[in-house]
């Protein structure tokens, strides 16, 4: 079969800031040094790209798990257009093909099953996609929407205005022009280029899959501190519409922890989840399965099924049981809640009632004590 033809524009563009990144900057490491502006500049413009792509792309836009504030859209739109990862309408069209496709080879467009190299960066330097990349059906959803559309329209602009304009902005600011040209414009732009690819290619390769094994995701915690949370790809991969990656409070997910600060200043909303008791129960069917898997090779196979077999049902009663009471309980505690403003209402006016009955009482002795 004929291979699809080489887009020299990406080709290009990802091998010379690779090559400058991986040879000019330890030259200029070794021979000048890099100081702490250059070096903390490249760290806030590294997160900035990346939460904008994690945040913003993926968990806001390709799935919306919550909605967020124009203002919060613009930056991420800004954002997004200076990690040089296209539009964020092309980003998600890509995106939810491939969680709707997932290693599916021919519609899957990052398909881990084509292998490492092409689920990181092969699937961009080839034009695999076609005329597939101008039908934007999936997201029309995202077209209406006016930042996108905006950036859409005006994504090569932006992305050379906020490349160049920002390293040069800095660089002049600091005086060290070539410094913050090879920190903050060519190593950030290849770190958060590679750091987010992980997630396509490490991401279904390497790791855990306690939730589901239909699929090639995987959760890896190491991961998670490249990819801003997005490590934890199992469970997004089963759960793409909740706004958590890391699901625990000790699992590295800053884009998380961003989401949810945003939303005690009013720039996030109605951040999704998913309830406790779907997790909790896709976890002990995987377990049931992997058990059974293992189970059958044993000489007491059958005996050892239906033990395994019984234990689950009782174990998903259980469960069933223990959320459903929850729910009661947190029924009943807003309930609760409720009684207790009503009590306190109730007390205020009785409070202001007696007050103003006292006034007039007051004012009654002194008006009749003037007939006396
Ligand atoms: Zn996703
Ligand atoms: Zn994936």
């Amino acid at each position: 079969m004929k291979k699809a033809p080489i887009i020299w524009s990406t080709t290009i563009l990802f091998s010379l800031t690779f090559l400058v990144a991986a040879v000019a900057v330890p030259w200029y490491a070794i021979a000048v040094g890099f100081g702490w502006f250059e070096i903390i500049a490249t760290i806030l413009a590294l997160g900035y790209c990346g939460m904008s792509i994690t945040a913003g792309y993926h968990r806001l836009w390709a799935h919306k798990t919550y909605d967020a504030h124009p203002i919060l859209q613009w930056v991420f739109a800004i954002g997004g257009a200076f990690a040089l990862q296209n539009s964020a309408l092309h980003w998600a069209s890509d995106h939810r093909d491939h969680h709707r496709h997932v290693d599916n080879n021919d519609k899957d467009p990052y398909s881990a099953g084509r292998g490492f190299w092409y689920s990181h960066i092969g699937w961009m330097l080839r034009d695999y996609q076609g005329e597939v990349y101008n039908d934007y059906a999936n997201v029309r959803d995202l077209q209406k929407n006016h930042i996108l559309a905006w950036q859409h329209k005006h994504y090569l602009l932006l992305a050379i205005a906020t490349n160049f304009g920002i390293p040069l902005f800095l660089g002049w600011l600091s005086g060290n022009m070539l410094g913050m040209i090879l920190s903050v414009g060519v190593l950030r732009l290849v770190l958060s280029h590679h750091f987010t690819f992980f997630i396509n290619s490490l991401a279904h390769i390497w790791g855990k899959q306690p939730y589901t094994d239909s699929n090639s995701a995987r959760d890896n915690g190491l991961l998670a501190f490249l990819t801003y949370g997005e490590g934890y790809h199992n469970y997004h991969h089963i759960f793409e519409y909740d706004y958590r990656n890391g699901i625990r409070w000790w699992q590295f997910d800053p884009t998380k922890w961003l989401i949810k600060s945003a939303s005690f200043i009013g720039l996030t909303r109605n951040l999704r989840t998913v309830p406790e008791e779907r997790i909790a129960i896709a976890k002990i069917k995987m377990q049931l399965q992997r058990a059974k898997e293992k189970a059958q090779l044993l000489p007491n196979a059958e005996q050892l099924l239906q033990m395994l077999e019984r234990e689950y049902e009782l174990l998903l009663a259980r469960i069933q049981d223990y959320y459903q009471l929850k729910k009661q309980f947190m029924v009943q505690k807003k309930q609760a809640l409720i009684e207790q403003c009503q009590t306190a209402a109730f007390k205020q006016r009785y409070r202001e009632f007696k007050f103003h009955l006292q006034q007039q009482q007051q004012h009654w002795q002194r008006l009749t004590a003037a007939f006396h």
